[in-house]
């Protein structure tokens, strides 16, 4: 086993499409051996993949004292979503960001698992949020991008992208 780098923005691959999982193989569980390692390693709950540059879709969420344990996602697709609310959210490839992003509070998915056998799994909670969170990574897709008009326009200010902006008004 190994930890792996987790790559930061802007490296491109954070959005990129991750590519289907089709073998189910030695490779594919030394990578779900190492994903799992450095999810633990990260202190995080969850983690995708593309983050430690591997296109795959592949998803571990582990969040402490839940009643769901750790757990592995391939090719997972979201088959149904509850109501939504905001939750407070942030990202070990978008370091030093928080902020308030609409999820799910349960979802049920379906998704691999390390021997290709599909099954499908109720989760609720922060739990679900993760999953949410993590299946957008492999779509390319980062919380930032879901946060309202009024944060990211806090967060161009606070870079130093938002200068033109103001002398342009
Ligand atoms: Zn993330």
């Amino acid at each position: 086993m190994a930890i792996l780098d987790i790559i930061e923005i802007p490296d491109e691959r954070l959005r990129q499409h991750s590519e289907p999982v089709s073998s189910f193989d030695e490779v594919l569980q030394q990578q779900v051996d190492d994903l799992f390692e450095t999810l633990a390693h990260s202190g995080a709950i969850g983690l995708s993949a593309p983050q430690a540059g591997i296109l795959k879709r592949i998803i571990v969420v582990h969040v402490p004292d839940d009643d769901f344990g750790p757990r592995l996602y391939i090719n997972p697709e979201i088959l149904r979503r509850s109501k939504s609310r905001f939750v407070e959210e942030s990202c070990l490839s978008v370091p030093g960001i928080e902020g308030n992003v609409v999820r799910c509070i349960r979802v049920t998915l379906r998704a691999q698992d390390a021997h290709g056998k599909s099954c499908e799994f109720e989760v609720d909670g922060l739990h679900a949020v993760c999953v949410q969170h993590e299946i957008d990574h492999l779509d390319g897709i980062l919380f930032t991008d879901r946060l309202s008009w009024f944060k990211k326009l806090r967060l161009r200010m606070a870079s130093g992208a938002g200068a033109g902006l103001s002398r342009a008004a």
